[in-house]
This record gives structure tokens, sequence and C-alpha cells, in this order.
């Protein structure tokens, strides 16, 4: 498991330098149960309205905001608008409405909301999906997520990469639509073995379910099920991104300038959540490293810390005084 947190942070690291996409880590590749399938690495393909979307906020917008029954010049109340208990309704408004896609509609009598600018879907060009085996002697279940991968085709492309010399009997093991490649965490140097082929996202999909007494249990998931969860992927990729959400408070940890915790101490990258504390015997109190993470993102990515939004300004009399 370390191996692979610093296998994977390398890859996208490497991806980051070498490719416009948008990289973000362990979200759920699946539709009719989401749990079951978690993507080691999501990679975002900038469509044509990449810009668009960027523009509207750095954060995720929420998929239920956009999925509600609102539009730019269609102010509704919530509850007419949203599809959803109480609770949730009104946490998904907030949300929304602090990241700037949905406004509240001032002076009136019933609280109304409207979105502040068309969704721009289009942003979204390809979604690659990544799967991190740096060991192919050690597959694991990597032979049913790739073959739910390749039945599914939520995402437009699946790859595995993998640190090990693949051979012909590895490859015999991965399905024909997963391409695969060849990744060095240390020199980030990375060689493409097979391409991947492109999955027919818009039609339906087969997903498997359990596998028991040699049979296996499937559900078939509809275009419109596999565009509501790409976008919602998409959206969680956005807010995302890869670096971890904090570093360890160890006078050991030396980030490296793309952001990755390295541990001097074990000369390598190393998972803050699972391998740092108290319980690590090299482990020497200190403030954690300040490291400007969206700063990073922001140099490095097509991705915006600080978009203009797309919120009218409300110009009040006092403006004026
Ligand atoms: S806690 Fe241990 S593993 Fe983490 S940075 Fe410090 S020395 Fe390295």
């Amino acid at each position: 498991m370390e191996r692979e947190y610093g296998f994977e942070l390398g890859l996208c690291a490497a991806l980051e330098q070498e490719t416009e996409w948008l990289l973000a880590r362990q979200l759920g590749g699946a539709v009719a149960d989401p749990g079951q399938r978690i993507v080691d690495v999501v990679g975002v393909v900038p469509g044509p309205a990449f810009a668009d979307r960027a523009r509207i906020t750095a954060s995720t917008i929420p998929p239920a905001a956009v999925e509600a029954d609102l539009g730019v010049g269609r102010a509704r109340p919530p509850k007419a608008a949203f599809d959803c208990r109480p609770e949730r309704r009104a946490a998904v408004v907030a949300d929304a409405v602090d990241c700037g896609f949905l406004t509240r509609e001032p002076d009136d009598t019933q609280p109304r909301v409207r979105q502040t600018t068309r969704y721009p879907d289009e942003w979204v060009g390809e979604l690659v999906a990544i799967e991190n085996k740096p060991d192919l002697d050690r597959p694991g279940g990597l032979r049913e997520q790739l073959r739910l991968d390749a039945s599914l085709a939520l995402f437009d492309r699946v790859v595995l990469a993998t640190a090990t010399h693949v051979t012909g009997a590895h490859r015999n093991r991965i399905p024909d639509p997963v391409g695969i490649w060849r990744f060095d965490p240390e020199s980030g140097q990375r060689r493409i073995v097979r391409s991947a082929d492109r999955l027919p996202v818009a039609e339906p999909g087969i997903e498997p379910r359990a596998y028991r007494d040699g049979r296996t249990d499937i559900s078939v998931v509809s275009p419109a099920a596999k565009h509501r969860r790409r976008r919602r992927i998409a959206e969680r990729a956005y807010g995302k991104g890869w670096r971890p959400d904090a570093y360890p408070a160890c006078a050991r940890c030396e980030p490296t300038d793309d952001g990755r915790p390295w541990c001097a101490a074990y000369d390598r990258v190393v998972d803050p959540a699972s391998e740092c504390g108290t319980d690590c015997p090299h482990h020497d109190p200190a403030d954690p490293p300040v490291v400007d993470t969206d700063r990073l993102r922001d140099a490095r990515t097509p991705w915006q810390r600080a978009p203009d939004g797309t919120v009218d300004r409300q110009v009040g009399l006092g403006d004026f005084g």
C-alpha cells in the first residue's frame, strides 16, 4: 500500500506536468453500486467549454444543483426544483449558492433560487480512469475491476499503470480495451505499452454486481445514468485534486516542489494519513510544512483558484451615495 501511494502521487505529478488534465484520486467509478469500484486516479481531459466551467467556481458544483429543475432565467422555490428531502435540499442549495452556481432572488415573498449561468456540460472532453498496480505479480482484484470498467464503459478510456515489466501473460489477463502504461515513479518516465481504446460511454453499460456460484449478477445502466455519474465524477475531480489534504506535523517531511509529502527518514513519499504520527519511530514533532496546494494547482493546470464567478453584482443605492 505504501508503495502504491508514492506510485500514485508520482503518476499524478508526472501527468500534471505532461498534460492539461485535471487529476484526482480515489473516486467512485460505478453507477448502480458506486462504492464497489473506487478508481485510483481520474483524469479529466478539458473539453471546448472548459473556460466556461472554470469561470464559475474553483470548487465542486453540487451535482444535485445542476440536475435540479432550474435555469438561468427561471427562478423557482427550491421545494419545486429539487426532488430530495428538505435537509438535503437546504444543504445543496447552501453549497450551490456559496460556490456561485445558484443565487437567491432578492426581495421575494417566498425563497426562490436560479442558476447564475448555464451549466457547460461540454467542459469535459474525456474522462480517463487509471488503475495503479505497481506490482503486477500481486494483482489482487485487478481482473474483476478492469472487466467492470470495460463492460460498464463509464470512462472514455481505462488504463492500467504499472512499474512491472509487462509480459505476454500479463497482457492476456487484461481486457483488450484497457491501455497499459509502464511508469517509474523515481524518474517520472512513462511509456505506453498498449494504447487504451475508446469505450462506448453513450451506450447502455453492464455493471457486474456480484460473482457467485459460477454466475455474475449484473445491472444494466442506462446512458442517462452514466451521463449523470460522469458529471458527478468530473465535478468531484474538479474540486478535489490529487494532493494530500494535510501534511505531516513532522520535521522530517520535506515536500517536493510539486507538493508530494517526501519523508527524509524513509527517503520516499509517505502517506500522511496512514504512515505519519506519533506511532512512526522517526516522528519529529514540528509544525506541518506550508504547502500552498491551490497555488501549485493553479500554476500547473487549467484549474483557476480565484475565478471571476458568474454571480451578477447587485448595485445597491448606497453605491451611489
Ligand atoms: S512521521 Fe515518520 S513517516 Fe511521517 S514524515 Fe515524519 S518521519 Fe516521515
